[in-house]
């Protein structure tokens, strides 16, 4: 499930406060337990696959400012 978070941050590119927007995976205890079983399931190949897809997903997740487009990591 994707969710879009918005919080001000300041942009080095506009120097000043501007709405900036990512993109949040919610993750549930559901997921956690399919995570688990896949884990059982593929003997361990999953983790591999799991550090892979979290890695994409934080350059994905960084901030982007919504007036320039900017994008920030923290
Ligand atoms: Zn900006």
């Amino acid at each position: 499930m994707k969710a879009i978070e918005e919080t001000l941050k300041h942009c080095r590119k506009c120097e000043m406060k501007t709405t900036h927007q990512r993109n949040t995976n919610k993750t549930g205890l559901v997921m956690l337990l399919v995570h688990l079983v896949l884990i059982a399931v593929t003997w361990g190949v999953w983790l591999i696959i799991l550090a892979i897809w979290t890695l994409l997903n934080q350059r994905v997740g960084g901030w982007i400012c919504s007036e320039c487009g900017n994008r920030r990591f923290l």
